[in-house]
Order: structure tokens, then C-alpha cells, then sequence
């Protein structure tokens, strides 16, 4: 029997497209699944968005769900006592790839949701991976963010809410793979999810901290983020199963790199 094609769905444009594109290439040879992790922190219009897309794409999304810790990143940062590391972040990890290791197949081939844009991300992933298959059809067909973006306006699906704010993508309210100008917008716009967090980096100390200072070098957490631009379209890696695999993978093989 042929391998499985497995397509992420994260409630983002860019993984959508794919998962459309993949539907059509392969559903007639193949058994085509698609996985979602459901996240208590992303915003609920990213359950319209999903809703609207499993019409779309005519088949239905199998939604995967943390118990051990509510699917709630912030969960996860109160029991794992730290919210980024030098290898990625606890939340993605335990809340999305565990639950896929678990569910996952021998021979499952993987529908990546990079676009145009990051090609040489996908060719990174290939080069350390040899021995796991992956598709990417948006980059095979030079797909970038925004067309993915069009495809989807013009399937007659509105984007998930936090786009037509302005945000690059829909990770979760407050995502910790943010920067300064997006916290400030964060800070502005959901001002609740904000002060969560800064209630656990109160009890996590300064280990949580996620910005540093440049200028005296000393980090400082999101209770002192000083007035600046807030930037809601600043560059923010999508969240999503397969992008943190590679991402744990670049980060590991970088530190190995470090330490010889
Ligand atoms: S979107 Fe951000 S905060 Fe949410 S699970 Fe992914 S890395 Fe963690």
C-alpha cells in the first residue's frame, strides 16, 4: 500500500494552500490525512477559519488536543518552568510535535507549508534529513505568503482574524517566538493575554526573560518593555508540526557547532 500524505493544518494561509494543493495531487492515489493541533491560546476565530477550510477542502480535519495540560501554552510555561530555550519552545513542542509523534506512521510522507520564500529552509531540512520525505507544493510551485493569502480571498474564506489585524500569521495570542514590536501590539490589542504571561515570567524570574538589552546586555522581561513601535506584521515563523521539527533540528545541529 502507498504511504500516507500527511498535511499540517495550522489555521495559517500558507499551510491551507498547501493542504489544498496536496488534496489535489494525491487524493486519488493516495490516503491523504489532515492533522490540526487545537491551541486554548489561539485566537477562536482560527476555529471558523478551520471550519470554513475543511468545507474547502471537502475532507476533514483530524484534530489532535493536549489533555496532560489543557492544550494551554500557558500550561505548559507554569509546569516546565521556562518558556523558550536555546532549542526552541516548550509550548510547540509538547502541545503539537509530541502529539504528532504519537500519531504518526512509519512512512508517513510530510506536506511541508513553506512557501516561496523559504526555500532554503526546505533544502536545509532535505540536507540534514535525507531519510525523511517530504512534499512542499508551494514552494514547487513558487507559492509565496501573499498568493497564499489571494487563493484563499478568492476560495471566498476570510483569513483568520489575526491576519486582518495585521499579524503575519495566527499563532497564538502572544506567541514567545515574538519580538519587541510584537509584544507591544500584543500589549495593545490583547492586553488580558499580555498580562498573563507577565504573571508567569513574575514567577518564573529572570531565566523567562525573552528580550535583552542591548546596550547594558541584561535580559528584561515583558513587565519592562519600554514604549516604541508596536510592529503587528513583523516576522514571525508560523507554528506549526513540521517547521519546528526542522527549527529543533537547525537549533541542535547549530549548538553541537557551538560546543565543538
Ligand atoms: S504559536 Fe508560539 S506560543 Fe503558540 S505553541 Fe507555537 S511557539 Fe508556542
Amino acid at each position: 500500500m502507498s504511504h500516507r500524505i500527511v498535511c499540517q493544518f495550522s489555521c495559517g494561509a500558507a499551510s491551507a494552500v498547501a493542504t489544498k494543493l496536496a488534496l489535489a495531487e494525491y487524493s486519488d492515489t493516495h490516503d491523504v490525512q489532515i492533522v490540526n493541533a487545537f491551541l486554548a491560546n489561539e485566537h477562536e476565530d482560527n476555529r471558523r477559519f478551520a471550519q470554513d477550510c475543511e468545507a474547502w477542502f471537502g475532507q476533514q480535519i483530524t484534530v489532535l488536543r493536549d489533555e496532560k495540560y489543557g492544550a494551554n501554552v500557558l500550561e505548559v510555561f507554569r509546569r516546565e518552568r521556562y518558556m523558550k530555550g536555546r532549542t526552541g519552545a516548550p509550548c510547540t513542542k509538547i502541545l503539537k510535535r509530541r502529539l504528532l509523534d504519537n500519531w504518526k506512521q512509519p512512512g508517513d510522507v510530510m506536506v511541508f507549508g513553506y512557501t516561496a520564500e523559504e526555500a532554503d529552509r526546505l533544502d536545509d531540512f532535505r540536507e540534514r534529513n535525507p531519510h525523511r520525505p517530504v512534499i512542499a507544493p508551494l514552494i514547487e510551485r513558487g507559492l509565496g505568503k501573499e498568493d497564499c493569502k489571494a487563493m484563499i480571498q478568492r476560495a471566498g474564506i476570510e483569513l483568520p482574524l489575526m491576519y486582518r489585524m495585521g499579524y503575519e500569521n495566527a499563532n497564538c495570542i502572544g506567541c514567545v517566538k515574538g519580538g519587541e514590536g510584537y509584544f507591544r501590539a500584543i500589549r495593545e490589542d490583547f492586553p488580558e493575554q499580555f498580562e498573563a504571561l507577565c504573571v508567569i515570567q513574575d514567577d518564573l524570574g529572570e531565566g523567562s526573560y525573552l528580550f535583552r538589552n542591548r546596550t547594558t546586555n541584561t535580559r528584561f522581561s515583558l513587565r519592562s518593555l519600554g514604549d516604541g513601535p508596536a510592529r503587528r506584521n513583523e516576522k514571525l515563523p508560523a507554528c506549526s508540526f513540521f517547521c519546528e521539527m526542522a527549527e529543533a533540528d537547525l537549533a541542535a545541529a547549530q549548538l553541537g557547532r557551538c560546543h565543538s
